[in-house]
């Protein structure tokens, strides 16, 4: 049997319409778009100008060139925390969260390096920002806050707006990651205040190597990359034009999407939550039950070892948290910080829904994890023990039910 992809949060496939939109742009109108004296040059740099344009829409930015392209949201978010805080003041502060995106996590360790500050504020059991200690991280030294809008493994959204309104009153400046939320959730930079937002082609059915930080008109940032000054000076080097058209083209079709995929990707979402609980028990859904991504789903299955069970799915191609962390067997970092204990962290697996499930996937993914649970269960004496109400201290079950 073929693979059934659902793993949608760690890349997707590039749209076929998006990949008719590059081609041309690798041979055929490759030119320059930094080159204004020839025709070549005049057609890349219109196309990046299109695609400036439906990435600004995508995300309500009120100009294009508030849009800066870059080679993904990793690259972004170094950006947007690195270059604001080396134009501020040595010793300035940033405030987080401790399940950021490690593009973001690693960045502030190594501005810590530098002699730079990082707060991180507290979150709830569902990896929802809590906004009185957000506030109250708040010091002088405070110049920004980074605050992602959906996580990447638990599907988790944070009130973002909220989070701007208090960083405007204290007069700081706001990023959020949204590499997950683009083409999930209606994003508007103007209506919510923000300041700077990282985005990431490949997420959204867009190639990979390609992505965008919009920063809000009049905000400067210290550049990484030296160079032409292209991307008004805070991003030099030639454009990868191929990949930015392939972006803008996916940034279009994600703006149609939010009405129609949205809503069947929530559906699915509801149907594989629901099916889970209905025919297993000891199963725990860890992030937010209702405000989280319409693609995402994340289960501890007591008493089953994650990558077991992922094997045993065999059909379906799974996470069992973040693809950075799988390679180490540590478990998720994200669902230890929410205080998932290890025990349950260690049976846990993402399900990232993406265009290409169905319902039918849906139906046969509930069948198979009921069998191939229940199978593996057989084999673990602690189950028993569950079952018969025996108190199973050493696992910790009681500790985190929502
Ligand atoms: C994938 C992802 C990133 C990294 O994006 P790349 O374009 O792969 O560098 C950053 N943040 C979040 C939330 C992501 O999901």
């Amino acid at each position: 049997m073929n693979t059934i992809y659902m793993d949608h949060h760690a890349t997707t496939p590039v749209d076929p319409v998006v990949l008719e939109t590059m081609l041309p742009f690798f041979n055929q109108h490759f030119g320059n778009p930094s080159s204004t004296t020839h025709e070549y040059g005049h057609t890349a740099n219109r196309a990046v100008h299109h695609a400036r344009q439906q990435i600004a829409k995508l995300v309500g930015a009120e100009q294009s060139d508030e849009i800066l392209f870059t080679s993904g949201a990793t690259e972004s978010n170094n950006l947007a925390l690195k270059g604001v805080i080396k134009k501020s003041k040595p010793g300035s502060r940033l405030i987080t969260i401790a399940t950021e995106h490690k593009a973001i996590l690693d960045t502030c360790k190594a501005l810590e390096k530098e002699g730079y500050g990082v707060d991180y504020c507290k979150i709830d059991s569902s990896g929802k920002t809590d906004l009185v200690d957000l506030e109250q991280k708040i010091t002088p030294q405070t110049v920004l806050i980074s605050i992602q809008i959906a996580n990447s493994e638990i599907g988790t959204i944070q009130p973002v707006a909220d989070i701007a309104r208090i960083a405007k009153k204290h007069d700081l400046l706001f990023h959020t990651d949204a590499a997950q939320a683009c083409g999930k959730l209606d994003l508007n930079v103007s209506r919510d205040n923000i300041d700077l937002l990282s985005l990431s082609a490949h997420k959204m059915y867009g190639p990979k190597g390609v992505g965008a930080l919009y920063v809000k008109q009049g905000i400067r940032l210290y550049p990484l990359i030296h160079g032409g000054g292209h991307e008004r000076g805070m991003r030099s080097g030639t454009l990868n034009v191929p990949g930015v058209v392939g972006f803008g083209a996916a940034a279009e079709i994600a703006r149609q999407d939010l009405l129609t995929e949205v809503p069947r990707l929530t559906a699915l979402r509801e149907k594989l939550i629901a099916g889970i609980q209905n025919r297993l028990d000891f199963v725990q859904l860890n992030g937010h039950p209702t405000d989280r991504l319409a693609n995402n789903v994340n289960f501890s299955f007591a008493f089953v070892e994650g990558e077991s069970l992922i094997l045993a799915c065999k059909p379906f191609a799974l996470s069992s948290g973040s693809a950075c962390t799988s390679a180490s067997l540590q478990s998720s970092y994200v669902l230890k910080e929410i205080g998932v204990p290890d025990s349950l962290a260690h049976c846990s697996i993402r399900f990232g829904l993406g265009k290409s499930n169905t319902e039918e996937h849906i139906d046969l993914l509930i069948q198979t994890l009921e069998k191939q649970v229940t199978r593996l269960r057989e084999m673990s004496p602690l189950y028993d023990m569950a079952k018969e109400g025996i108190d199973i201290d050493s696992f910790q079950w009681s500790d985190h039910h929502h």
